[in-house]
């Protein structure tokens, strides 16, 4: 009863040919062969190696080129240079970095981004900034003579969705509980995501900060960047976008968009490896009426005076905390060089025809199966990677992981396929799905 029709087979067959032609027609199509495990050759003898691989979304491959640049810092950076490496490079590379990517990938002017901590870590510092100047800190707050900031006394609210990544949920409770405010949560649809009219439900005079994901970690949903933070302004409050699914596969502008602050992973689409740090943006315009919570000598004006106090750095370094994770920086390097040589329009067109290729082999030969989409149709409400329900996923998931077909599982019943515009081909994706299409004939 579960064996192909004829009809099937043809489909099937049908699509393989449409995914050679959109290869051979992608312009980004030489850039999957600098990433390492994409070569057939290389692949075939490395044992284990994918044969399709959907968590780009989640641990990005690593570029051919981190080879050698991490060999080089080895021997010559560290190795040879040793402490003069601080003074030739070190000491400015978060905000050389960070500016490389703020240009690149985030629509975000020089002087606004840097390289930090984990995403975690950052999420907490630019989140407990953003709501330091409450009641009891108005009057400091009126003296930066911020508009946004002077306003904040009496705003006790912290917005957030019940859909949002778990650290993200976790660190706002904490951060209520620190500073004797609330959460106001807003229901997501964990096939969907947050839109404006939720939002604009939960504002109020007592908003003092939003937090949301642009790409919703489950559904791949992608939220109103531009008109969600005009709408929180409208509040008088401040917005934190988490980018983590979002840098290097979407187009984020976050100067256009007025956004306040902003915090996203380096090592899902940026490649930047297991552990890579994440980078924040702070507004030109705030970054001298926010306080850091967690003061430490690299965020202050004169590092080497080593001073009696603290006395924050004036402009985006104050952000900074210690010593900047130079070797988890390395692997970031070479990826946001290629984010910047492609630009992130077409980075974006080719993630757009991935995702709309992978729900066409979804209607084609999964949903005759039973699967549903919990991605949107329609592009511009669509991240860089499609989630497909069916109560089977968990044991499907298992079931490719065995074959080295790589997604990943996310309750309550979604395959997450993660699609990577530098790395992923269309034939890739076209195998992956068959086997998906088979694992589900077998097991469901
Ligand atoms: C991946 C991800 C994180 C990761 O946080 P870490 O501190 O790197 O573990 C945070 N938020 C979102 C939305 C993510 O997708």
């Amino acid at each position: 009863m579960n064996d192909l029709t004829p009809d099937a087979t043809s489909t099937a067959q049908a699509l393989f040919a449409r995914a050679q032609k959109l290869d051979a027609a992608d312009p980004l199509a030489s850039y999957r062969s600098l990433f390492y495990g994409t070569d057939p050759a290389t692949a075939a003898n490395t044992q284990g190696m994918p044969i399709a691989y959907f968590d780009g979304n989640s641990l990005g491959r690593p570029a051919l080129a981190s080879f050698d640049r991490i060999e080089k810092f080895l021997r010559a950076d560290w190795g040879t240079r040793l402490i003069r490496s601080w003074d030739e490079q070190w000491m400015e590379l978060p905000l050389e970095l960070g500016d490389a990517l703020g240009a690149a990938a985030l629509g975000a002017a020089p002087g606004q981004t840097f390289i930090g901590d984990s995403t975690s870590v950052l999420l907490y510092k630019l989140a407990r900034a953003a709501v330091a100047p409450l009641s009891e800190d108005v009057e400091r707050a009126k003296k930066a003579a911020h508009p946004i900031a002077a306003g904040r006394g009496g705003r006790t609210e912290i917005v957030v969705d019940s859909d949002n990544f778990p650290t993200d949920r976790y660190l706002l409770e904490g951060i209520a509980a620190e500073r004797g405010m609330t959460l106001r949560w807003i229901d997501a649809d964990t096939s969907a995501g947050v839109t404006p009219e939720q939002v604009a439900a939960a504002l109020s005079e007592k908003t003092a900060l939003v937090l949301l994901s642009h790409v919703a970690y489950r559904s791949g949903f992608m939220a109103d960047g531009p008109g969600i933070t005009k709408l929180v302004h409208d509040a008088g409050a401040l917005i934190l976008w988490d980018l983590s699914h979002s840098v290097g596969s979407v187009v984020v502008e976050l100067d256009a968009w007025g956004a306040d602050l902003a915090v996203g992973c380096g090592y899902k689409y940026l490649c930047g490896g297991p552990g890579s740090p994440a980078f924040g943006y702070v507004r030109a315009d705030l970054q001298d009426t926010l306080e850091q919570p967690i003061q430490g000598w690299m965020g202050v004006a004169d590092v080497f005076a080593m001073g009696p106090e603290y006395v924050a750095a004036a402009g985006i370094r104050r952000f900074i905390t210690g010593t900047p994770p130079v070797i988890g920086m390395l692997a970031l390097h070479d990826p946001i060089a290629m984010i910047a040589e492609v630009g992130i329009a077409a980075i974006r067109a080719k993630s757009i025809a991935l995702t709309e290729f992978a729900i066409e082999v979804t209607d084609a030969l999964l949903a005759p199966l039973g699967v549903t989409l919990a991605t949107p149709r329609e592009a511009s409400q669509r991240g860089g990677h499609v989630t497909l329900n069916h109560p089977a996923m968990r044991e499907v998931n298992a079931a490719l992981w065995e074959v080295d077909v790589i997604p990943d599982y996310r309750d309550p019943h979604g395959l997450r396929i993660g699609l990577s515009p530098l790395t992923t081909s269309f034939t890739e994706t076209h195998l992956g799905m068959l086997a998906v299409r088979d694992a589900l004939l077998r097991l469901a």
